[in-house]
């Protein structure tokens, strides 16, 4: 069994946001008591309370404020049991000799969700969700859900709200495979594979990525402290979070595709030197600057395309896992300017895209590189 998480985006209707915000405050008003209270406790008289003492009192809460009636009742324990798991890492501290600070109080920006952690929840054949106490919701599922739903979590971001399910799968091994595959990770293509072929960075994605980079610039030039300025925040974080689930999404079909097709895959290992590495500037005969590739390595861009490799490499590494195949990591060192035809080292700068070699090879660099890659791999498996 291995755990699986969903997020999925909902469509509450005007009212129904109202309603999600008013519950999401509730928790938040409830989780703050909770630790007012273990920590007068805790500070007058050493007392230590614990989650059941305070799930207790919850009835008795219900009685004097009528409004927590109207919120799932193990919607309301979950929040109790946070608070709970915030003091149990603030007495593990203690005891580790630490000198920490008491758990925080939540304001507002800070605590967005809430979560049915059994029932109370439902997902229907027609797009919907149904929360107890809330209603039904619309909510876009953009891919297809496996194994048992375990919990269902209800989470604010910036304006938008998300359905996150936990679920359970038993996963299925795949049938054995003896199709192996060396990947090169790059910026002028996503990834190169060693038969060749390429996974591309999808088309949407730099379009969302320039637009970011817009918003950024207005965002520079706003008045701190102005209203417009606000806005333009809100802006830039609606876009991030859309270039980051188009890249989640963009990652799981492409890791899907290769762990379903490949036995073996092999990357590089990510360095953090060979990551952030600038090329070197480059003059011609007369001595002025030409490209160098500087502007595709460097900022927003860069950082996008780190952030993507590493989440790929894991997205494959568990998605294998779980498969019953393998995924590899050999040393980068050398995989680009070995010759894969005759093992020669042919040294090239960053700029140069063709490997070529006296013995007669003639490859692009990056699929020169993944076959290198493919090769060292297999050599690490045949000594295991
Ligand atoms: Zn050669």
């Amino acid at each position: 069994m291995s755990k699986q998480a969903y997020k999925f985006r909902l469509y509450p209707t005007r009212k129904q946001i109202q309603t999600l915000t008013w519950t999401v405050d509730r928790c938040r008003e409830l989780y703050n008591a909770a630790l007012q209270e273990r920590r007068d406790a805790y500070r007058m008289v050493g007392k230590y309370i614990n989650y059941y003492d305070q799930a207790n009192q919850l009835p008795g809460i219900k009685d004097i404020r009528e409004e927590y009636r109207d919120i799932h009742s193990q919607v309301l324990q979950d929040v109790l049991r946070k608070a709970d798991k915030a003091f149990q890492a603030f007495f593990a501290r203690c005891k580790r000799g630490a000198t920490p600070g008491f758990p925080r109080f939540k304001g507002r920006n800070q605590f967005d969700s809430f979560t049915y952690p059994q029932g109370g929840y439902a997902l229907t054949h027609d797009h919907r969700v149904c929360l107890s106490k809330i209603g039904s919701i619309k909510v876009k599922l953009h891919r297809e859900l496996h194994g048992t739903i375990k919990t269902c979590t209800i989470k604010r971001e910036g304006d938008c709200w998300y359905v996150m399910f936990a679920c359970e799968v038993e996963h299925e091994c795949l049938e054995v495979c003896d199709e192996a595959v060396g990947i090169d990770l790059g910026l002028l293509h996503f990834a190169t594979l060693s038969d060749g072929s390429t996974i591309e960075n999808p088309r949407y994605y730099r379009k969302a990525e320039k637009k970011l980079e817009h918003l950024q610039q207005a965002l520079a030039r706003k008045k701190r402290g102005s209203h417009r300025r606000k806005k333009a925040v809100k802006q830039v974080a609606k876009a991030h979070r859309k270039v980051a689930n188009q890249r989640k999404d963009f990652l799981h079909t492409a890791s899907h595709t290769l762990v379903n097709t490949y036995g073996l895959i092999v990357f590089e290992e990510l360095q953090p030197a060979n990551m952030s590495k600038r090329p070197k500037p480059r003059q011609d005969e007369q001595g002025n600057y030409v490209p160098n590739g500087a502007a595709a390595k460097g900022g927003l861009n860069k950082s996008i395309v780190d952030a993507g490799w590493a989440m790929f490499q894991q997205f494959c590494t568990y998605k294998a896992a779980n498969a019953g195949r393998d995924v590899l990591f050999v040393n980068p060192k050398y995989t680009s300017q070995i010759c894969s035809g005759c093992g020669q080292v042919r040294k090239k700068e960053l700029s140069e895209r063709w490997h070529s070699c006296e013995c007669g090879t003639e490859l692009d660099r990056d699929h020169n590189a993944a076959i290198n890659i493919l090769a060292l791999g297999r050599s690490v498996q045949a000594r295991a």
